[in-house]
């Protein structure tokens, strides 16, 4: 279903005799000595690059001449082009900024000086992007690299061993998107079908749930569902009185079930998207009513419960959000109904897999982000209030680590989360 190679122009326009089509020389950068050295002397690094025919696909690549450990910054450069509001510069790391203002397709776009439209900044991206870092679109290719926006400082870290010679890869997207999502963006945008690890592994995936029996006509009309449902929750919180059934939330939480437990030929793949970022996104909006109870079920059902177990920037996101939930729980007012509940885990339960989860974010942090980089830093802050506040054992302690594993055992059972999701501690 996902060849290597892009489809051929000619069929896209109609044309079926290969013979007869002449694509038009495409020429990519690495084609002139001249542009390669004038690029890789803006560039700040300690690692040799070299820019050369991409071994992936067509186009030009990024080679690194030494390995590189894991947790290395590879280069810093200015970017060709930013599209952040200059006052939120040094103040909003990459993270948060996707949630502001400032970003481009959120408000006017700003180009180094010139003011450039939303559009045109959205069509130059992948332009630039595929002209840049080639990325994971062959067999076997996954992502080595993470490029990380800070201001107006371009930084790309490497997230895996590369062996002297390596290509470097980075991922496009947000790889926690659905398979199909994923491919119709890259397709539309960027111009070719991925093949990549990630999407072969999913695509095995499904084909194997077909195998034992799954509906996927079903599953992806599900899949629909929730979505619609989670547009208009949204839409009820955010202009009350209008979808009134759905401001409370019940009716979003009934109705997820619902959808969940119809019969689909096979268990229902609860670990594939949107199902995992809908519980989140439900477990935000019940945190705001004081639902308490079930934002904690569903936090931990959406995060725990998904494949994404290697470690990187997306577990570093969600481990944070994870964490605003329990430490929010966890300091509740003791007249919150929740924790009248004789069934509801404990406080002390709560706030250690708080601050163990936080510690094991705040290392994946050091090496994926950087130890220098603002949202790190923001991490490590929010650990030490944190560990201050916690009552018993300390963490880094060895009476810490029992009590975090006991504690975060009783947690996942509470919210019917298989053991095998727990999530280990490193340090
Ligand atoms: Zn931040
Ligand atoms: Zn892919």
């Amino acid at each position: 279903m996902a060849p290597d190679k892009p489809k051929n122009a000619a069929r896209r326009g109609g044309i079926d005799d290969d013979d007869e089509f002449k694509p038009s020389p495409r020429e990519a950068f690495h084609t002139d000595p001249l542009l390669c050295e004038s690029i890789l002397r803006k560039v700040v690094s300690t690692v040799p690059l070299a820019i050369r025919s991409s071994r992936i696909s067509m186009g030009s690549g990024l080679f690194a001449a030494e390995a590189v450990e894991p947790g290395r910054e590879i280069y810093q450069s200015d970017p060709l082009m930013a599209a952040v509001d200059s006052a939120v510069n040094e103040t909003v790391c990459h993270y948060c900024l996707k949630d502001t203002n400032y970003f481009a397709w959120a408000g006017p776009a700003e180009a180094t000086g010139n003011s450039a439209s939303q559009g045109l900044v959205w069509r130059t991206v992948p332009a630039l992007r595929t002209n840049c870092v080639r990325i994971r679109i062959a067999d076997k290719i996954e992502s080595v690299g993470y490029a990380l926006d800070l201001g107006r400082q371009l930084k790309v870290r490497s997230l895996k061993k590369i062996a002297p010679g390596d290509e470097i890869t980075i991922c496009y997207l947000d790889p926690r998107m659905e398979m199909t999502t994923r491919q119709k963006i890259l397709q539309r945008e960027y111009f070719f079908e991925c093949s990549c690890t990630r999407c072969k592994a999913d695509l095995k995936e499904q084909k194997d749930w077909v195998k034992a029996g799954g509906n996927l006509d079903t599953l992806k009309q599900s899949n629909a569902e929730i979505l619609k449902l989670m547009k208009r929750t949204a839409a009820a919180i955010k202009h009350p009185k209008i979808y009134t059934d759905y401001e409370g939330l019940d009716a979003a939480e009934t109705q997820l079930r619902i959808i969940t437990t119809r019969p689909l030929g096979a268990d229902w793949p609860d670990h594939m998207e949107p199902l995992p970022t809908a519980q989140v996104v439900l477990a935000f909006q019940q945190l705001e009513q004081s639902k308490t109870t079930q934002a904690l079920r569903n936090v931990l059902n959406g995060k725990l419960v998904n494949r994404r177990q290697s470690r990187g920037p997306e577990w570093v996101n969600e481990m944070d959000e994870t964490v605003l939930i329990l430490l929010a729980v966890g300091n509740a007012r003791p007249d919150n109904a929740a924790l009248a509940d004789k069934g509801f885990p404990a406080r002390t339960d709560i706030l250690a897999v708080a601050c163990g989860y936080l510690g094991e974010a705040c290392r994946e942090a050091s090496r994926t982000f950087g130890s220098g980089c603002g949202y790190t830093k923001s991490l490590f802050a929010m650990f030490v209030t944190a560990t201050e506040k916690k009552p018993g054992p300390k963490p880094g302690t060895e009476e810490f680590r029992h009590e975090f594993g006991a504690a975060q055992a009783r947690l996942m059972e509470w919210a019917g989360v298989p053991a095998k999701y727990a999530v280990a501690m490193t340090g």
